[in-house]
């Protein structure tokens, strides 16, 4: 006899990137006897079934989650509320509601609100992507290799934090606990404010009048530090607005730090500059498996 999936039938609300990506994951690692994708559009969802992303698609939430046990919402953490408000009447009691934003800790407190009293949500956030997006984008093995956070509070039941952590797993992933709150205080340094400077960045470059004629200029520190400003600017509005306080506490801190650089730059202190520069590097030469350039 075979053994049975993880999951009998899991519905994937937006199949784009990370989406299309776990619908594809989880049907060719056979952890879902069925995958239905839910979109707006019928075009995209009949893309991603002939990419092997999902078995079926339906555009009405509350009947894509019909019937599924496991329920995972793949949207701008701004549509979350929304689309988890359509959908919750319909979710099985027992399924278990999880999603993949950016953002934990006001998707917490949206779910809670929403499903309380019925089916148990557990957020979750892959740290996989690229720059791309939509039905497109989404790869096969994105998750291979990758971390995922697996947000938890002390009211979620352990049962859940089990089968979402063993879904990851069985993806590839390495799953790591933590509390929303130190998720989202957290990504505001490691990708939040990143994505915030690569933005201004390139808005500083753009504003230049003599943009056109420098643009063969922007050679690779250039283009290595701003790639990310390619990605999407609703999914980067969302964060930004839904992980407003520990966002601005990241960006006074660098402000801080520009205010000190632009202090040794200004009084032509070398000697700031290169003990500034010195450490950076030193720290930049030290991250895990990118020591070198
Ligand atoms: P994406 O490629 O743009 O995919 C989002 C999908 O959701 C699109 O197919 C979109 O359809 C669909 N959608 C939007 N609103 C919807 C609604 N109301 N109902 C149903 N479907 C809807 O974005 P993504 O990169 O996969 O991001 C999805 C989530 O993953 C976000 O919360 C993001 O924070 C998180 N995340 C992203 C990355 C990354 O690197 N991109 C990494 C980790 C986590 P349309 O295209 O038709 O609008």
């Amino acid at each position: 006899m075979e053994d049975s999936p993880l999951f009998q039938r899991a519905a994937v609300i937006g199949v784009g990137l990370i989406g299309g990506s776990l619908g594809w994951a989880l049907r060719h690692h056979g952890l879902a006897g069925e995958v239905v994708g839910v979109e707006p559009d019928m075009a995209t969802l009949e893309r991603a079934r002939q990419r092997g992303l999902i078995d079926r698609g339906v555009t009405d939430p509350a009947a894509g989650v019909t019937g599924a046990d496991l329920v995972v919402i793949a949207v701008p953490v701004g549509s979350f509320e929304a689309v988890l408000a359509r959908a919750a009447a319909a979710i099985e009691p027992g399924a278990l509601v999880t999603d993949v934003g950016s953002v934990k800790l006001s998707v917490q407190a949206e779910a809670e609100r929403l499903l309380e009293g019925g089916p148990v949500f557990v957020g979750g956030h892959p740290i996989a992507g690229t720059e791309e997006s939509g039905v497109e984008a989404a790869l096969g093995d994105l998750f291979q290799g990758a971390l995922c956070v697996v947000s938890v509070t002390e009211a979620t039941p352990e049962w859940a934090v089990a089968r979402l952590t063993t879904l990851w797993r069985a993806v590839g992933s390495q799953v790591v606990t933590m509390a929303p709150a130190e998720h989202d205080r957290v990504l505001a340094a490691t990708s939040h404010l990143p994505h915030i400077l690569a933005f201004a960045l390139i808005q500083t470059f753009a504003a230049l009048p003599e943009r056109d004629r420098l643009e063969k200029f922007a050679a690779g520190g250039f283009r290595d530090l701003t790639r990310i400003a390619a990605s999407d600017a609703v999914m980067w509005r969302d964060i930004a607005l839904a992980n407003r306080d520990p966002l601005l506490a990241m960006l006074d801190d660098f402000e801080n730090q520009l205010g000190m650089l632009r202090q040794a730059i200004e009084h032509a202190d070398g000697g700031a500059l290169e003990h500034y520069f010195g450490e950076a590097r030193m720290v930049r030469r030290g991250l895990s498996g990118r020591g070198k350039q």
